[in-house]
């Protein structure tokens, strides 16, 4: 079945033809015919389903009748994160082509001057992350009532981040009549709820079963020495065919330690994390879509929904905390049938992560030994999963020859950093993955550069409780030499303070 039985006009065929497209993926057949009914849509999907064109090719169409006013949007699309806010601006762009569509894209980190004045010419299609569009709501400078359409994608990110509060006063501030397309990745009872509130006699649209994995993703599980990460993963990196990769941490501070890293050790590598300014995230994922960078030091801001085309690998320097992050980080690659490679190094302190995360895809993560790299204890299996752990670890890659300037150096060699062994700071170590990514939720922090609101304090710069991680020194080992008893040398402690 083609694009020309879903009831599309002339001018969106035509953008579709010129997008490449020739058949419709299964939520873009099921999903146009009912948007342009004017029906309400839950749609459990993934991103890298064609998502995004289910509910913006309807919507190009019907907005195309008709014009906004000043200040007064015709539709309104909340994204939990910038960058994927950018994207579906994108996809207007590319679909709306044929078209007078207006849009505006309403997020942090970006000039709310000129922000203002496109609204003021009115707009068709309003994509905004949620807390910047209440600030702009706030001070009037949006008017609400015209809404026909309003879109709440990834839904379940959203609820993660925080947002949800903005959300439902957003929703709140709509008009009773209008239209709800409502997708998520997972549909949590929390998501299933929020939906029932949001929607009214929804059609349901499920095109995938959340949490599973791309068959053309090779997954390997990489045990590394807690103290040589960085050198494995230099290692990992120099004896793969790497043409492009995200290499996702946990926190934000290890981001730019690793980012450091791999510069010295002549590799071409940038950073995406949250707390960098808005200018600064473009112009790096920029960089990367058109290959001038090839490795992305990043956090989980990159792990949903970014579609880079053709990326070889992802590396997860840190095994996610939430185990649902592992399946959209190892998503970004193995996109559109292409085969793609994901590693994640795992420390023997990363135990229960790894369960979990094989827990939740339903299969142990095939073992890897990286050719040279200090190798640490093996996790357990999780009880009644098929033990891939058992299999030897599957035969290192042929080594790619490096250039010398990509030899990583033992000076190189990134400072040991103590990890905690707490299991109440454990969690707060690890940067938020739920962090900063979009703008924040109303209720948290604001932060200082663009008035945004942050949903929580991000966790990489909170007060650390330090251990020595699986190290423990040789002298602890020893056994203690006897104590001289003189009475001299008894001090009570309260007197030799
Ligand atoms: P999304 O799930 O919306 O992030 O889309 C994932 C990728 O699929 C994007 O690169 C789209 O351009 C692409 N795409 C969307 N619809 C189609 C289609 N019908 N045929 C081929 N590619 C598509």
């Amino acid at each position: 079945m083609g694009f020309e039985t879903l009831g599309l006009s002339e001018a969106i065929l035509k953008a579709v033809v010129d997008a490449g497209y020739t058949i419709p993926t299964p939520i873009q057949e099921q999903a146009i015919p009912i948007v342009l009914q004017g029906r309400d849509v839950l749609g459990c999907a993934q991103t890298g389903t064609g998502k995004t064109a289910s509910f913006t090719l309807p919507m190009v169409e019907m907005l195309s009748q008709g014009r906004a006013k000043a200040r007064m949007p015709r539709s309104l699309i909340l994204e939990p994160t910038r960058e994927l806010a950018a994207q579906v601006a994108e996809s207007f762009d590319k679909y709306g082509k044929h078209t007078k569509l207006t849009k505006a894209l309403i997020i942090g980190g970006t000039s709310m001057g000129d922000q203002e004045t496109v609204l003021d010419r009115g707009v068709d299609v309003l994509i905004a992350t949620p807390g910047r569009m209440l600030d702009l709501f706030e001070r009037g400078r949006i008017l609400l009532a015209d809404v026909k359409i309003l879109v709440i994608d990834e839904a379940d990110r959203m609820l993660d981040m925080g947002f949800i509060p903005d959300v439902e006063r957003i929703a709140g501030l709509l008009p009773q009549m209008r239209q709800t397309l409502f997708f998520s990745a997972t549909m949590p009872p929390e998501i299933r709820r929020l939906a029932d509130k949001f929607l009214s006699n929804p059609k349901e649209i499920s095109v995938s079963p959340p949490a599973t994995t791309a068959a053309t993703v090779t997954q390997h599980l990489c045990l590394v020495d807690s103290r040589a990460k960085a050198d494995a993963l230099k290692e990992l990196i120099a004896s793969e065919d790497v043409k492009n990769a995200i290499i996702f941490c946990n926190r934000k501070r290890d981001i730019g330690t690793l980012h450091r890293t791999l510069q010295r050790a002549g590799l071409n590598a940038g950073c995406l994390h949250g707390d960098l300014p808005q200018s600064k995230r473009t112009e790096t994922l920029d960089a990367f879509r058109r290959g001038e960078i090839t490795l992305l030091v990043a956090s989980d801001v990159a792990a949903r929904g970014l579609d880079i085309s053709d990326l070889s690998h992802v590396f997860n320097y840190d095994v996610p905390i939430h185990a649902e992050d592992y399946v959209h980080r190892i998503g970004r690659t193995g996109r559109a049938g292409r085969e793609g490679r994901a590693f994640t190094l795992a420390t023997s302190e990363d135990r229960k992560y790894v369960t979990a995360i094989e827990r939740l895809v339903g299969k142990a993560i095939p073992p890897y030994a990286i050719p040279g790299a200090a190798v640490a204890a093996a996790p357990a299996p999780v009880e009644g999963i098929a033990d891939a752990a058992a299999e030897p670890p599957a035969p290192p890659a042929p080594r790619r020859e490096r250039s010398r300037g990509e030899r990583p150096r033992r000076e190189d060699r990134p400072r040991r950093e103590p990890r905690s062994d707490a299991p109440a700071q454990e969690a707060a170590q690890h940067e938020a993955p739920r962090e900063s990514a979009g703008d924040g939720g109303r209720g948290g922090r604001r932060d200082e550069r663009g008035g945004e609101r942050r949903p929580q304090r991000d966790r990489d710069d909170g007060p650390a409780v330090r251990g020595l991680g699986d190290h423990v020194p040789a002298f602890l080992l020893r056994p203690a030499p006897p104590v001289p008893q003189s009475a001299d040398s008894i001090v009570p402690e309260a007197e030799a303070a």
